[in-house]
């Protein structure tokens, strides 16, 4: 038995340590240093993976690394391995386009996505309201003025997220509950299919008998009158048995085109919440937070470059996140700012955003030309002191696109036709003089790449 014991252990040991010298670092933290050797099995390794995607990524991409690894000592040959999946583990979890794939895997028979919950929801002065309405629902289902509750907000803000968590958070208060949870085109596709097979007392049985009923994205609903129909009926019927409701949608629902007043007016006796994008802090904050659930470790600095650029919704940065981590597993390179700048340029479309001062810009000028700050935005008229001056004004104009009032007064208040008079002397320099043209574009890249 103990023999047994080490021999896995051993085996695994040998291989990874191979692995480590052969592959990089981001890709053992990701990958391998969540496997758990658990049993030899004759020449097999069984290895124990967090969940389903693992096994898919390691055999599309590591499979040979792996095979080499465990076939290291000459008495291993043919050596091989397989993977089970521990249902338990929460370390990892797998990204949007591999949950859809893993779907039954992730959620249980209420389609309720385990993977969504209140402990990974992170919190921030855009959310903050609707998180803790949704936990109050999720305690309290149909017991407070809560009802409906109807999450909205644009794509990619957490309303999805929110209400699965209300699932996940109730059946853990009541395992007894009904939850039912759908998307309104689940809702009327179900509709659609009980008209047609003659089945609609089925269909109302189900959706009338759930103590917590949730539609996601009910904008969807949209122009389909007899699912609202029927929608208005269902909501009716639970409303009144003190079951909850709880609705997502993508606006405040007195601005909701194509839904029925009625509907509309219904809604308006809960609580309607609003998701807003996160700020700056949220981004950072989420990001970490995703780094570190792939198994990432991102400079601070790559962090604040990535939520500086990924703006508009939590999808992207999570996204960005998943992008990395592939593009550097698939070309088999580290994690640096190259490649991280190479994925938010991809994911920005090539516009960047800057976070540079004026002060950053006379800086650089400054170290390149050997003149003095302080002189930079003076009154000299020295001809290398007015040529460094010209650059920086040049570069801000270029860089910030402030205008030419606002730069005028940062360098010695001066009006705006003096810079731009200074910028088309720079402009006009460059046409002529190589040496000139090379310093701006490698400040230009310097100032604009600083991760
Ligand atoms: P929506 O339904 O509003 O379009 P989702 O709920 O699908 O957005 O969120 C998109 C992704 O971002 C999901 O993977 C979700 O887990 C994640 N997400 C959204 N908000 C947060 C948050 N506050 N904290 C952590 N992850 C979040
Ligand atoms: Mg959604």
């Amino acid at each position: 038995m103990e023999n047994k014991k080490t021999n896995y252990l051993a085996a695994w040991e040998v291989a990874y340590s191979h692995l480590k010298k052969n592959l990089p670092e981001h890709a053992i933290g990701a990958w391998f240093e969540p496997l758990k050797p658990v049993e030899l099995s004759g020449n097999e390794l069984i290895l124990e993976v967090p969940n389903q995607f693992f096994c898919e990524w390691i055999d599309s991409h590591y499979k040979k690394h792996l095979l080499t690894a465990l076939n290291q000592k000459p008495n291993n040959k043919n050596s091989s391995y397989r993977f089970i999946v521990n249902s338990n583990s929460k370390k990892i979890k797998p990204e949007p386009f591999l949950q859809q794939q893993s779907k039954n895997t992730n959620r249980n028979f209420n389609n309720i996505n385990k993977q969504y919950n209140f402990d990974n929801f992170i919190e921030g002065s855009n959310n903050e309201f609707a998180k803790s309405a949704a936990l109050s629902v999720s305690q309290n289902p149909g017991q407070n003025t809560f009802n409906p509750l109807i999450i909205y907000g644009g794509v990619g803000l957490g309303k999805t997220h929110l209400m699965h968590a209300i699932g996940n958070q109730a059946t853990i208060h009541n395992p007894n509950l009904n939850i039912v949870i759908v998307t309104s085109e689940k809702f009327t596709l179900d509709f659609v299919n009980s008209l047609r097979k003659n089945k609609t007392i089925e269909f109302t049985q189900r959706y009338r008998s759930a103590d917590i009923l949730m539609v996601d994205d009910i904008q969807f609903f949209r122009g389909k009158e007899q699912t609202q129909e029927q929608f208005f009926h269902t909501f009716n019927v639970l409303h009144q048995s003190g079951k909850q409701i709880v609705m997502t949608t993508d606006k405040y629902p007195g601005e909701m085109k194509g839904l029925q007043t009625r509907l509309l007016s219904r809604f308006q006796s809960g609580l309607s919440v609003d998701v807003q994008p996160p700020n700056f802090e949220v981004r950072v904050a989420i990001l970490l937070e995703k780094a570190e659930q792939n198994g990432i470790l991102l400079d601070y600095d790559i962090i604040e470059f990535i939520a500086r650029n990924i703006t508009d919704n939590i999808r992207d940065l999570e996204g960005t996140i998943i992008r990395i981590l592939a593009k550097s597993s698939l070309l088999n390179k580290e994690i640096d700012s190259d490649l991280v700048r190479g994925v938010v340029r991809e994911r920005t479309r090539g516009r960047l955003k800057t976070n540079i001062t004026i002060e950053d810009i006379v800086k650089k000028v400054s170290m390149e030309s050997f003149i003095k700050e302080k002189d930079i935005v003076g009154k000299s008229r020295k001809m290398e002191i007015a040529e460094a001056r010209q650059m920086s004004m040049y570069l801000c104009r270029e860089i910030m696109g402030i205008s030419l009032n606002n730069i005028g007064v940062y360098f010695g208040g001066r009006d705006h036709t003096t810079v731009l008079h200074a910028i088309k002397k720079i402009t006009n320099k460059c046409e002529n003089n190589t040496g000139l043209n090379n310093t701006i574009k490698s400040l230009r890249r310097e100032l604009t790449n600083p991760v």
